[in-house]
């Protein structure tokens, strides 16, 4: 069981019907109901609470952070970006997902533009798990298929992942790396691509997997908290 916070910008839900369809009641509560069934231990925060939801509270008592943004990055304040990214780097998790790859604690993670190629059209997105032995992986088929899916395409201007995942294909002729695993200092962090709002892809049980599967490797573990500091010799 992981404390989880699931952060949505939750605009489109509420301003667009053929979204709010998909998601009546959030792309966040799909999230965290997958994750709850799971057996997690899940809280949801929104753009538009004070503080986006994320006060110091909230993130003392979250183990991983799942976030999804698209048409608002700009309007997350730097604070609660430096406070999310601080954390990260003291062992918090992070799963930036689909759009999320645009968001402020992601391009400053990564310390890149994070832009890629897109096309909105439906398309067939076949995802291949290229690391098997990787724990995101645990469970999960060697391919498996979006139906109907956002294209995104390479290149994907990200720092070589610690561990590429899953690679998609899509019927247009793209490819794109869609489950990139990264440390930054002390906190692991868990790109996954999936999830346009407009396609219920939160509610497909393989994507759902994958998620928690991503939580559980992205959780803190229990190992030492390292110092720094001028320090005497430890030995003789
Ligand atoms: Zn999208």
């Amino acid at each position: 069981m992981v404390s989880v916070t699931v952060w949505n910008e939750y605009r489109h839900e509420r301003e667009d019907d053929e979204v709010a369809e998909v998601y009546p009641d959030g792309i966040h509560a799909a999230l965290a109901d997958a994750l709850a069934e799971r057996g997690h231990d899940v809280t949801t925060a929104t753009l538009d609470e004070p503080e986006h939801g994320l006060p110091e509270d909230v993130l003392d008592g979250t183990a991983v952070l799942l976030w999804w943004g698209h048409a608002a990055h700009d309007e997350v304040e730097d604070a609660v970006v430096d406070r999310v990214v601080s954390r990260v780097r003291d062992g918090m998790g992070f799963l930036p997902l689909h759009s999320a790859h645009h968001s402020k604690p992601f391009k400053r993670l990564m310390g890149t533009s994070c832009s890629l190629k897109w096309r909105e059209s439906g398309e067939r997105e076949r995802l291949w798990t290229v690391e098997p032995g990787h724990p995101v992986a645990d469970g999960v088929d060697e391919t498996f298929v979006v139906a109907e899916a956002e294209m995104y395409g390479e290149r994907f201007d990200v720092p070589e992942p610690d561990t590429l995942v899953f690679l998609s294909w899509f019927e247009g002729g793209e490819v794109f790396r869609s489950g990139c695993c990264y440390r930054r200092g002390s906190g692991r962090v868990f790109y996954f691509r999936p999830g346009h709002e407009t396609y219920p892809i939160y509610r497909e049980e393989t994507i759902r997997h994958v998620i928690d599967n991503g939580v559980r490797w992205a959780a803190p573990d229990d190992g030492p908290s390292p110092t720094f500091e001028n320090v005497d010799r430890y030995e003789g």
